[in-house]
């Protein structure tokens, strides 16, 4: 197989860095995304003195324009995308926020990043996966967004997490049978940005499971969510 491509968008900092970084360990080209330039070049800067194989792409992830460019530029500099990872998030609203008081426009601006964000760039660049048979996408869930373990606060964040969590399921079911594996991942509570720095878990070990399910073998799960490696319920 030629060399693999692994695109990661948000990848300037906190999880979707640190897992550039591991793919980029294992040998993957990876195309570091980000929203703002100066960001997300001195972040594949940073990783290039690693000796690491990454490049830098801009990709603002509620932008369809930007989406496409990014799509057309994958297509015509390698002719293959193996990898994508929809990392990038926003939380605006935390545990502060009712449901009974969350403001339409929050939630509107929310699911436009953690949703239609992810929905375009699986429409974009699932296609040349399904032609080459081999895919691997992970969208980077919460668990926030499990029904199972629903609760009040977080409130436009935890519905765009269980959207996400569906598109999933229905691009899992859109590839079956074409070797492109669609799953989600909990990175558990991480100490990033968002995350704060209270959070149990370093940037390694919120990384971990995305990159595992980035790198499943053929025979792995699809339409699934997994937190620690472990598949959790939606
Ligand atoms: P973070 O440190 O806040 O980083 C978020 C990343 O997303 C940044 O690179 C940010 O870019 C990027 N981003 C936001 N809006 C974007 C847009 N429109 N286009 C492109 N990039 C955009 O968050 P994190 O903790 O690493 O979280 C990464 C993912 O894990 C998110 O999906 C989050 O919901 C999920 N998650 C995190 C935790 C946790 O405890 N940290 C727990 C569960 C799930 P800028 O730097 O330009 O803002």
């Amino acid at each position: 197989m030629a060399e693999s491509i692994a695109v990661v968008t948000g990848g300037n900092k906190g999880i979707g860095f640190e897992i550039c970084r591991q793919l980029a360990r294992k040998g993957i080209n990876v195309v570091l995304t980000a929203r703002n330039a100066a960001r997300g070049q001195k972040a594949a800067n940073t990783l290039q003195a690693e000796g690491l194989n990454v490049v830098f792409h801009a990709l603002d992830v509620t932008d369809a324009a930007s989406i496409q460019a990014l799509a057309q530029s994958i297509q015509q500099t390698y002719r293959r995308c193996d990898i994508l990872v929809n990392n990038a998030g926003i939380l605006i609203n935390g545990d502060g926020m009712s449901v009974m008081r969350e403001p339409a426009d929050v939630v509107r601006e929310t699911v436009e990043t953690n949703v239609y964000g992810p929905m375009q760039l699986m429409q974009a660049l699932i296609p040349v996966m399904k032609q080459q048979r081999y895919g691997r996408v992970v969208n980077l869930s919460s668990g926030l967004g499990q029904l199972t373990d629903m609760g009040d606060g977080y409130p436009a964040y935890r519905l765009s997490k269980t959207a996400l969590n569906a598109l999933t399921c229905m691009f899992a079911a859109a590839t079956e049978g074409s070797n492109v594996l669609v799953n989600a991942a909990c990175p558990g509570w991480v100490r990033t940005d968002m995350g704060g720095s209270s959070a149990t878990s370093g940037v390694e070990q919120g990384a971990d499971t995305a990159v595992w399910l980035a790198t499943l073998p053929d025979s792995g799960p699809s339409g699934k969510l997994f937190r620690n490696r472990r598949r959790v319920a939606w």
